[in-house]
């Protein structure tokens, strides 16, 4: 307002409505800032999204919590659905913990996680997943892992459906941490077939897409094997928004990649996937850059 000026009657005459109505507004907060109503966290928090257990190679307990984690966390992100799925860790004296067969994935419980042999076979005679094959399989070409993770993630099926491989060297952070992603040929679920059809995959790397069926990771702890999980299913969304933009999705050129696994090096990750044939043509490569 003008200093000068005379106050009046006319500044205390209320505005007329001209059409508007006012904003209803609470009395509570009129005339507060826009974030200093007062707030205070609620008695129970909510679970936080994705919680995961801590757990010790030899804490069983832990570590059956943490399966029922990881699988409740593949099932928040569609990785599973319903009784889909398995997840199994090895502990330190070779045995494995290993998911029911038949649970409902979402919303296990550690009871519904089983102490088996390394051969699969259950210490309390329970039926475990009928996919326990293709654990031992993976346990027994990977001395080195500890965990084994197996999902039906959406895009990464698809993309097998449609006969498209991932294994193409096309995305860097990709090609530094976990190398390629193939698709091992198709083999009845449950089978011996299975397993057989992802030994050769397993031995030379941490993730494969199983054709019209899933995806399978491996890692050197639960969480580790979680994570190439959404690493696959996120490479197959990234490709195809890039394909559904119309673009063609080219590798990167031998030089790049051969610099790329260099990094790796220097940043010390460690897989046995140093598949890389330049043109993502072959699922495996005649002349690996780092060979075994
Ligand atoms: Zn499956």
């Amino acid at each position: 307002m003008n200093p000068m000026r005379p106050t009046s009657d006319i500044d205390d005459v209320p505005p007329t409505n001209t059409g508007c109505p006012l904003p209803a507004v609470d009395p509570a907060l009129e005339g507060k800032p826009l974030g200093a109503t007062p707030w205070s966290a609620p008695e129970q928090p909510p679970q936080r999204h994705g919680v995961l257990t801590q757990a010790e190679p030899a804490d069983k307990a832990a570590l059956a919590q943490q399966i029922c984690d990881v699988m409740r966390i593949m099932y928040q992100h569609e990785f599973v659905v319903a009784n889909d799925g398995n997840v199994s860790c090895r502990l330190p004296n070779g045995n494995l913990l290993i998911t029911a067969s038949g649970a409902l994935k979402g919303y296990m419980t550690p009871d519904q996680v089983i102490e088996c042999d390394p051969q699969g076979n259950a210490l309390d005679g329970r039926r475990v997943t009928t996919e326990v094959k293709m654990h031992v399989a993976a346990y027994q070409e990977r001395p080195d892992i500890r965990a084994v993770v197996h999902g039906h993630p959406i895009y990464a099926i698809a993309f097998s459906l449609a006969g498209i491989s991932l294994a193409g060297c096309a995305i860097p952070e990709i090609i530094v941490t976990m190398g390629s992603i193939p698709t091992a040929p198709y083999a009845t679920p449950s089978t011996d077939g299975l397993p057989d059809s992802l030994r050769k995959f397993l031995s030379k790397g941490d993730a494969v897409i199983m054709e019209r069926h899933g995806v399978v990771c491996v890692g050197s702890d639960l969480i580790d094997a979680y994570k190439k999980m959404e690493m696959v299913e996120h490479t197959a969304k990234i490709t195809h928004a890039a394909r559904t933009l119309g673009g063609n999705v080219t590798p990167l050129p031998p030089t790049e990649v051969k610099t790329l696994l260099e990094t790796r090096k220097e940043l010390g990750i460690y897989t046995k996937n140093n598949l890389c044939d330049g043109c993502g043509a072959r699922e495996v490569c005649a002349a690996p850059l780092f060979p075994d």
